[in-house]
């Protein structure tokens, strides 16, 4: 019996307050505040009907620490989900710990201004001495490791899949499976069609800058950086069938890379069709991918949320998508002296998702580990002071709660590799 602030009211919470709506015994009450109230009332609405958990909604703007700190003061939740935008980590974060309340969410910290020269100077100094130029780190999160300890609060970052399922994929492999991990492949394969030429699953700024950005991996102890989409390989994926994938920049490789011990090469592979890296090109091409702010007819836009406002929301994408997605990792390392390769994976329908909650599976697939991750605090479970990454707790629990809430896995000991 639990109470949940949820901040954030799109795609992906969407997904997870149905999801907490479905375990009441964990959560009796939530709370959906959001910065456009009339999204949270029209959910509550939607779901009260249906569930023994009982709804309350509110409006905050999340970039505001004190608003944060009264709605917590107000409502006095157990743990607060943050489903925002990864721009309001840190805000939340302070709230948190001003409040004592633990903390959960799905993406790592990232500027919604990388041209702000005081955060500019931090990166570019990340970037000579870590090696690696994504807007978005660990560090800035990491940094509260201390105040979350001495406050007594739990932080879990990176519920989501991936980060989220694929980091308790590695740490359930090293537990039950391998001695020792040398190798991690991540492989996020969405084969599903929405019909549009162009649109992105999640939120397209997020989306857009993380495919857009340079690639790397992460090999012998050190990053290594590629251009972005430099590397290209073909992969048959089970249920879904021949796809061609990339390797992109994704924030689970820094944090498996710290807590994978002896692990040489983790690297991420997402795949794409022909038509969406044109497409992605051109509006690079022209500058619509740029997140510096322009002036248009007197007043200043940012191309890339101009952008936004003319894709379809990926909330919309649901009804029209058709499809499967397969995400999971392959691991290859020794057990008992012994070389040893195995691949877990989610396959998930969009629309068997689309039937059951009203989302495509993207939205399904981070919103389900994102209530698993805040019922697994919320019942302490998981209970440990200070910030740690999803892959720092025993993961057995959130495995056995995959298959219950609708993302079931698959252990194949005989799998295709990725050269
Ligand atoms: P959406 O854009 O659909 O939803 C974001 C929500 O946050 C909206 O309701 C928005 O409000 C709200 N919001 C934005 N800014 C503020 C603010 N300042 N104050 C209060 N509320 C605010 O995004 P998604 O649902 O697609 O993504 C949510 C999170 O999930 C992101 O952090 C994303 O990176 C992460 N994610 C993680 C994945 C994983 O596997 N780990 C995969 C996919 C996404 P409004 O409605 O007014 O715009």
């Amino acid at each position: 019996m639990g109470r949940l602030l949820i901040i954030g009211c799109g795609g992906v919470a969407g997904v997870a307050i149905h999801k907490c709506c479905q375990n009441s015994k964990t959560f009796s009450e939530i709370c959906i505040a959001s910065r456009t109230k009339s999204k949270c009332d029209d959910l509550k609405e939607k779901l009260e009907k249906t569930t023994e958990t009982k709804i309350t909604t509110a409006k905050v703007d999340a970039d505001n620490v004190d608003e944060l700190i009264a709605l917590i003061k107000d409502y006095q939740p157990d743990a607060v989900l943050n489903v925002a935008l990864p721009y309001q980590d840190l805000t939340i974060m302070d709230a948190c710990l001003a409040c004592k309340v633990d903390y959960i969410d799905t993406a790592n910290y990232e500027p919604e201004d990388t041209d702000d020269p005081q955060w500019r100077a931090i990166y570019e100094k990340r970037c000579k001495d870590e090696g690696f130029t994504a807007y978005f780190d660990y560090s800035w999160q990491w940094a509260y490791q201390d105040r979350f300890k001495e406050a007594g609060i739990t932080a879990l970052l990176g519920s989501g899949f991936d980060p989220g399922v694929t980091s308790v994929f590695t740490a359930y492999a090293l537990k039950h499976y391998f001695d020792e991990i040398e190798t991690i492949d991540i492989l996020d394969c969405n084969g599903g069609d929405h019909g549009y030429p162009f649109a992105t699953n999640f939120n397209p700024e997020i989306n857009l800058r993380e495919v857009s950005a340079n690639g790397s991996y992460w090999e012998n102890g050190h990053w290594v950086e590629t251009e972005p989409m430099e590397i290209k390989r073909e992969y048959d994926f089970p249920k879904v069938g021949q796809k061609d994938m990339y390797l992109l920049h994704h924030e689970e490789i820094e944090s498996l890379a710290k807590n994978v011990p002896g692990v040489k090469r983790i690297r991420f592979f997402m795949t794409f069709g022909q038509s969406y890296l044109t497409h992605m090109k051109c509006l690079e091409n022209v500058g619509m991918l740029s997140t510096s702010p322009i002036m248009y007819e007197g007043r200043e836009i940012v191309p890339i949320q101009f952008l936004k406002a003319l894709l379809p929301d990926p909330a919309s994408l649901g009804p029209r998508t058709v499809g499967k997605t397969n995400i999971g990792c392959i691991f290859t390392g020794k057990k008992d002296g012994k070389e040893k390769t195995i691949y877990i994976y989610n396959v998930c329908d969009h629309q068997e998702c689309y039937k059951e909650v009203g989302s495509q599976a993207i939205s399904y697939t981070t919103g389900v580990p994102a209530m698993i991750g805040a019922a697994l605090v919320l019942d302490k479970v998981w209970d440990k002071d200070g910030v740690f990454n999803i892959e720092e707790f025993d993961p057995d629990p959130f495995m056995d709660m995959l298959n219950q809430y609708g993302l079931p896995w698959v252990v194949d000991e005989n799998p295709q590799t990725v050269e």
